[in-house]
């Protein structure tokens, strides 16, 4: 999706604001990558397809950032306003409210074209309850912070009480810390691949190897540093998370290294829970298990990414499969990136899997290729209809997957061979 940045009405710093952008484009349309095209926007935009052009513009009282969607031919737009005076405060207050302008316009216009509201609504990010924690502590009740939710970001109700629920609990929490406590947060900046919707600090450990020696090496360091100051000062510490990234992809070596550390240099005698995130499924071993024993760790902290068992989305790593396809007679063979049996999250993507249990396999053929259907299972219990459009002229393919249970999933994707 191509997003453009007006900068005529306003001289605002358009780089500052691409992740914002960035951020509700993968709420709105996950299968979309950014791509900032040089200049300034086309005079003319409708052959248009899919772009967005965010607009800056400040008035005698009001200001607004406006987002034009252009897609599939039509046009929506969305407009955030806010008192003109916000744009006279320091820099970072500014590029709060920008931002968060940004968003808001991008979501209005992307949810009318859409027709669809996401339950967490405008929120992006995987820290939803931080929102209502900070108003709780700001003094609101439990139900304002339930309504800043729903009116401000567009939470659904439930959502937004699930989340109000949950900033109680850490209220509640942070209160019951007593005089001369901390609480230590261990933080390993590694994953095994980099989630698209992520907005932790993170990094793909397959392309930043190297640098995970030195960090657990500069990290024991700095264990030693902490531990000599908050013992010089009386201080103990009174829960530990060990977060990321995914801390268990360190090697079993490693995070004994890490936890030693933690033992012999931190005022751990008081800790009542010393919590270490296992995160992705695929990164737990049974030696790192053995590990975690070791060092009595009383919780680890496994992030499935969903429970639903669903077709793969967005954060399952198939939002661009490729299909291959052989024609026989009348007839086509699929083969798509899916193994039955196997339960998400779905890492591996493997092609050219002929599915088994083909029922109800029909091909027609259309204007622009074929339309195949089929049933198949892709889990145990549920069967799942497949419907693959595909494109033979221009090599494209949408792949839509349906159940009586959940909503359908859309992929588009490329066709390799034929
Ligand atoms: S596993 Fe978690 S921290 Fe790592 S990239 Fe995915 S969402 Fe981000």
């Amino acid at each position: 999706m191509k997003l453009y940045f007006e900068t005529s009405n306003f001289p605002w710093l358009p780089e500052r604001y691409h992740y914002a952008a960035e951020q509700m484009m993968l709420t709105l349309f996950p299968g979309e990558r950014p791509e900032y095209p040089e200049g300034p926007p086309p005079e003319v935009l409708s052959g248009e397809g899919n772009a967005v052009i965010f607009t800056l513009r400040r008035g005698e009282k009001q200001a607004s950032v406006s987002a034009l969607v252009f897609r599939n031919q039509e046009r929506f737009d969305g407009v955030r306003r806010f008192p003109s005076e916000e744009l006279d405060r320091p820099p970072e207050e500014v590029y709060h409210t920008v931002q968060h302008a940004l968003k808001l316009a991008f979501y209005k216009a992307g949810t009318a074209l859409l027709g669809v509201n996401p339950p967490w609504g405008a929120l992006t990010g995987v820290r939803p309850v931080k929102l209502p924690t900070r108003a709780l502590l700001a003094g609101s009740t439990p139900k304002q912070a339930q309504k800043e939710l729903e009116k401000e970001y567009f939470v659904s109700p439930d959502r937004a009480k699930l989340a109000v629920d949950c900033a109680q609990a850490s209220v509640a929490a942070q209160r019951s810390l007593k005089e001369g406590e901390v609480s230590l947060y261990v933080g390993i900046p590694f994953c095994p691949t980099r989630c698209a919707y992520c907005s932790f600090i993170s990094a793909d450990v397959k392309g930043s190897l190297a640098l995970v020696e030195p960090y657990v090496d500069a990290l024991c360091r700095e264990i030693e540093l902490a531990g000599t100051l908050l013992r010089a000062r009386g201080l103990g510490v009174s829960c530990a998370y060990m977060g990321g990234g995914t801390p268990t992809t360190l090697s079993a070596e490693q995070l004994h290294r890490v936890l030693s550390a933690v033992e012999e240099f931190l005022p751990m005698e008081g800790c009542a829970e010393f919590t270490v995130e296992a995160g992705r499924p695929d990164t737990i071993t049974a030696d790192k298990l053995d590990v975690l024993r070791f060092h009595n760790i009383h919780r680890i902290s496994i992030n499935p990414q969903t429970m639903q068992r669903q077709p793969a989305g967005l954060m399952r790593n198939l939002m661009n499969p490729n299909y291959e396809l052989s024609v026989w007679d009348e007839t086509v063979d699929v083969c798509l990136p899916f193994i039955k049996g196997y339960t998400p999250p779905y890492y591996p993507v493997v092609f050219n899997y002929v599915l088994p249990s083909v029922q109800g396999y029909t091909t027609e053929q259309t204007h622009d290729g074929w339309t195949v259907t089929f049933q198949t299972s892709l889990f145990s219990a549920n069967t799942y209809t497949f419907s693959l459009e595909i494109y033979s002229r221009y090599g494209g393919a949408t792949l839509t997957i349906s159940s009586p249970f959940y909503n359908s999933v859309q992929y588009t994707g490329s066709i390799i061979s034929i």
